[in-house]
């Protein structure tokens, strides 16, 4: 790597520290990647992906062979009862949009048991006024926050006793907050209170960044209905854009209405010859997450040892591919960003500035220097320029290319602290 790589002494021998300390956990994440291979080619062979998968339909887009595959490849992946994998869905928070709106009712209560929901949802749940809001339909709603990083399993069931929530919102990562990502064994816990104490409450599931992570998802473990994104971890660097929602027949249709039109649903959507990308993106996943996992665990290693503080530290669980990293000043994270996109395949020659964000609050700065605009299981390094200034870093398609990137960044910072001396 030191024939392209012009990095200081102290960078490569913590390199080199890390090669040695990391083999361990990689192995464990290898394995991970085997079983989710093992059960993605499963469902591929299950429900006969085939080479007429690849061509596609125009217009209204009936009769769509390769989309109804990808469908029940999906729904197989995740055991559900269907699947709504589309292009027409922009992004997550398009199709967790969506799912909201094609379930929930005028008069409904939604409840955010993860405490304040995503970004991107403020404008949609009405948190922050918006015409088109689900608030501005009648759709009410209110939020239970974490507990020391856990469900406020006390809260939630005085709350269910004495309200009829129509649907409970979990997000799993962490978005632009330092708590932890929720892993399955809570997700299974507080879903099976839920089910006792309001049995016909419906459990969503904001799975963005989780995907495959662990062997098992949460529709597994008794959630109604899960959402993500395709330029995240399932789409294997490879999906254009789009996002799926799988779970239970009755819902999967509420919200291809929704995302579509009543009486038409799924039935309409043309995929525009984005199937094979599809198909073969998410054949390609379980091994990019572990890749992912890899470039995450390789800078919670560096930083670590930088004396940053980091999570989750290199050897703890994982249930998502972000880490985050706190670096308590403005400049230190913009030139960590910096350092990530220097190391980027595409447009590695800019330099990343914050910016206002439509659906975000704050400026936000984001190294992004990938194949797919905005795709974040590319390399990709943001973070809101707030208190404590934290980056969020997520992605690499390859460990050998993620790396580059992570090494990049880190001498910034080591160069950094040698000017100050
Ligand atoms: C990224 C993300 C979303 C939104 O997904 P996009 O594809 O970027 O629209 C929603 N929720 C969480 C927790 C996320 O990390």
């Amino acid at each position: 790597m030191k024939d392209f790589l012009d990095l200081e002494q102290e960078t490569w021998e913590l390199y080199d520290e890390a090669k040695n300390a990391l083999a361990p956990i990689f192995s464990k994440v290898d394995e991970t990647v085997e079983y989710n291979t093992a059960k993605v080619m499963h469902a591929f062979w299950k429900n006969h992906v085939s080479e007429s998968c690849f061509s596609s339909t125009t217009g209204y887009g009936y009769n769509d062979l390769g989309r109804d595959v990808i469908e029940r490849v999906y729904a197989s992946v995740f055991k559900t009862e269907d699947a709504l994998v589309r292009s027409q869905f922009i992004s997550g928070s398009h199709a967790l949009a969506k799912t909201l709106f094609g379930i929930l009712r005028p008069g409904d209560l939604l409840l955010s048991i993860s405490g304040t929901p995503y970004d991107t949802l403020h404008e949609v749940i009405g948190i922050v006024d918006n015409p088109s809001s689900l608030k501005s339909f009648g759709v009410l709603y209110n939020e239970i926050s974490l507990k020391d990083n856990d469900f406020d399993y006390e809260a939630i069931e005085t709350y269910l006793k004495e309200n009829s929530v129509k649907l409970i919102e979990i997000q799993r990562s962490r978005g632009y907050s330092l708590r932890e990502t929720i892993n399955l064994e809570k997700c299974k816990k507080v879903i099976d209170l839920i089910k006792k104490v309001s049995p016909s409450t419906i459990v969503m599931i904001d799975n963005c960044y989780c995907e495959l992570v662990s062997t098992h998802e949460p529709s597994e473990v008794g959630a109604d209905i899960v959402v993500g994104s395709l330029i995240k971890n399932l789409g294997g660097g490879l999906a254009p854009n789009g996002g799926y929602v799988v779970g239970k027949s009755e819902y999967i249709r509420l919200v291809s209405e929704a995302l579509n039109l009543p009486g038409e649903g799924k039935d309409v959507g043309p995929t525009l010859g984005m199937n094979k990308a599809i198909l073969q993106g998410l054949y390609f996943a379980p091994s990019v997450v572990g890749s992912a996992l890899k470039t995450s665990i390789l800078a919670s290693f560096l930083l670590q040892k930088l004396g940053y503080t980091v999570n989750p530290l290199p050897d703890e669980e994982r249930s998502d591919i972000v880490e985050t990293i706190t670096f308590h000043n403005a400049n230190d994270l913009c030139s960590y960003c910096e350092g990530i996109q220097s190391g980027s395949p595409v447009d590695s020659f800019v330099t990343p500035v914050p910016v206002d964000m439509p659906g975000y609050q704050d400026q936000v700065i984001m190294a992004a220097g990938a194949f797919t605009q905005g795709s974040s299981i590319e390399i990709s390094c943001d973070g809101p320029i707030r208190e404590p200034y934290v980056a969020y870093q997520q992605g690499g398609l390859t460990y050998d290319s993620g790396k580059l990137a992570v090494l990049k960044a880190v001498n910034e910072i080591i160069k950094k602290r040698k000017e100050v001396v």
